[in-house]
């Protein structure tokens, strides 16, 4: 349908609703309202420092015996008060998430309001479990009611609103042409905010290696990186980083793939192994060397952080191993949007109480351009493996319910043991665009021999799920660099570790420290959450003891 350029709006960035209702609660600006009042915290004009006990038990078994000991850990974390100012470059800027994002930062900058056939409609962060959602501070004295904040006004944190945009994309569509594209906003919403999003430009060309993503995307690669010098790449995407960052007058850049699922990287001893050997291969152009690694050490080398919302593994030993060496923060991989993350509950609640799935067999299908990239078998393999993970802890969690692996001759265990049968499949379905159906049945042994199954359809409007997890994603991404530890007084302050795994969250195969556990349940994660931001101001953990409430 043709613009109507007199009445409509289309070509004024002023809407005609802007500002008719008040800003959402979630969009909403409140003053950093929490003070602890405690010889544990103090607060400075630049920085938080908070005293915290962290309290576990080291566990020793000998002949079925366990034997625990109850530690104590002090820490001081420091966090520096003042948000940087910060900029979001998203590689596939272009696409469904980043469109949808760009177009939902935007109207709830201006509080562009809009019509759907329910009424008026106005932006919100609803879905941000940043902006919308509260935990328990502690409780009102004399009536011991509990008292809950938003999260984000625990800790000082950007306002999505003021997150500088701009990214990558092998598509150079415009930006505002890109968003209809994407079929994902109310027409209503799209026309009034298509001239702001006209502003943003067409995303910088990108680094297009056919071999990394599905043949069926080659058509949109029209804004690419001359050459195949992979060094050259490298180089010409951190100028891009520079300049956006000198441009914006930037404090802090987060680099975000939210770009087409690329194929796994094999893992090449000599290749991408370390730091040095990656390096060297990108030197040397080496094929296995992906777009998305690229960006990674081009995030790295510029002291930025780098966040993977995608399943393939960017991040090759040799990544982290030049994080680790850069101190800089790596975050990953693929947003936990809608089936994994329901999964990440429903298989531990089911565990939890004493029930045993037996199988879990999930069905997929959607019509976007992520479904028909993944509808190629490599880049499948991808997100297969990223899903597949997630029943992992709960089941090895509970050796009641599920046989332990056979040990091998020194102790080491062989396989991954008993294992509830769980298969994922993807198919892309045109018709449905961005609207994701999604079919899960848990068939589980209950009581004496019986069977349950439960059977769950979840339609998740896929970018409209994705776009406030990138923007947590990067909100707390930014935090995180602005906190710091030390185990001893006399020591240097120091930043976090380098694989940001309290990200964990919003993320469906989370990369943690390597040797560590990856923590699947979502209450695990949200708790982790919880108990550092709270940690970061000097209060104990969520504890639902609840004393008051048992005792006389
Ligand atoms: P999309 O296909 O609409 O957008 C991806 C964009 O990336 C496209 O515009 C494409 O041109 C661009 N692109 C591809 N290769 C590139 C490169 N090398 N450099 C720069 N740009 C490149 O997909 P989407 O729906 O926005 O999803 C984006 C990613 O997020 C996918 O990998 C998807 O699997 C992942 N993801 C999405 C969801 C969700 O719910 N939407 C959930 C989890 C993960």
């Amino acid at each position: 349908m043709a613009p109507n350029n007199t009445s409509s709006g289309y070509n004024t960035p002023d809407s005609s609703l802007e500002g008719v209702l008040p800003v959402h609660p979630t969009a909403a600006r409140r003053p950093h309202a929490i003070t602890v009042q405690s010889e544990n915290t103090s607060y400075t004009d630049e920085y938080i420092t908070a005293q915290y006990q962290n309290r576990g038990a080291e566990v020793t078994v000998s002949n079925g015996q366990y034997n625990i000991v109850p530690t104590v850990q002090n820490v001081e974390f420091r966090t520096k008060r003042a948000p940087a100012k910060t900029g979001l470059m998203m590689i596939g800027m272009g696409g469904n998430n980043g469109t949808t994002l760009c177009a939902t930062i935007l109207a709830n900058r201006h509080n562009i309001v809009w019509h759907t056939k329910n009424g008026v409609q106005q932006p919100n962060y609803i879905g941000s479990m940043l902006r919308a959602s509260t935990v328990r501070i502690g409780t009102e004295p004399g009536t011991g009611r509990e008292v809950h904040v938003p999260v984000s006004d625990v800790l000082p944190m950007v306002h999505p609103n003021d997150l500088v945009l701009g990214g990558w994309d092998i598509s150079g569509m415009p930006m505002d042409k890109a968003m209809f594209r994407a079929k994902v906003l109310d027409y209503d919403l799209a026309r009034q905010v298509a001239p702001h999003m006209e502003l943003l430009g067409s995303p910088l060309p990108s680094v297009y290696y056919p071999d990394f993503i599905a043949a069926n995307q080659e058509a949109r690669a029209d804004n690419v990186i001359a050459g195949d010098d992979k060094q050259a790449h490298l180089e010409h995407i951190r100028a891009d980083i520079c300049k956006f960052k000198q441009e914006n007058e930037l404090d802090r850049v987060v680099v975000f793939w939210t770009a087409n699922t690329e194929r796994y990287s094999d893992i090449i001893p000599g290749v991408n192994d370390t730091a040095d050997n990656l390096l060297n291969a990108i030197k040397t152009s080496h094929s296995e060397v992906s777009p998305s690694t690229l960006f990674a050490v081009a995030a790295i080398l510029e002291g930025e952080p780098f966040v993977n919302g995608a399943p393939q593994n960017t991040f090759v030993p040799g990544v982290i191993d030049l994080a680790e060496r850069h101190k800089g923060f790596i975050g990953g991989d693929d947003l936990k949007s809608g089936q994994t993350k329901l999964k990440s509950v429903f298989a531990e609640f089911l565990v939890n109480a004493g029930i045993k799935p037996l199988s879990i067999a999930s069905y997929n299908h959607l019509g976007n351009n992520d479904g028909h990239n993944l509808s190629a078998e490599r880049q499948f393999k991808s997100k297969e493996i990223s899903k597949s993970s997630v029943v992992d802890d709960m089941v090895n969690a509970n050796r009641l319910l599920y046989k332990a692996p056979e040990v091998g001759p020194k102790g080491e265990p062989i396989g991954k043991g008993e294992h509830p049968d769980h298969i994922v499949v993807i198919k892309y379905v045109p018709a449905v665009g961005d609207s994701k159906r999604a079919i899960d049945e848990y068939y589980s042994e209950i009581f004496c021999g019986g069977r349950s199954t439960i059977n769950i359809f979840n339609e998740c409007e896929d970018s409209l799920l994705a776009t406030p997890l990138i923007l947590d994603l990067t909100i707390l991404t930014e935090l995180l660099t602005r906190v710091q530890y030390r185990k001893d007084k006399a020591n240097e302050y120091s930043p976090l570790y380098s694989v940001l795994s309290l990200l964990s969250y919003m993320l469906k195969a989370p990369l943690v420290k390597p040797g560590t556990e990856v923590v699947n349940s979502l209450n695990r994660q949200r708790n982790a959450l919880e108990t550092f931001l709270k940690a970061c101001i000097g209060l104990e953990g969520n504890s639902d003891l609840l004393l008051e409430t048992r005792v006389w």
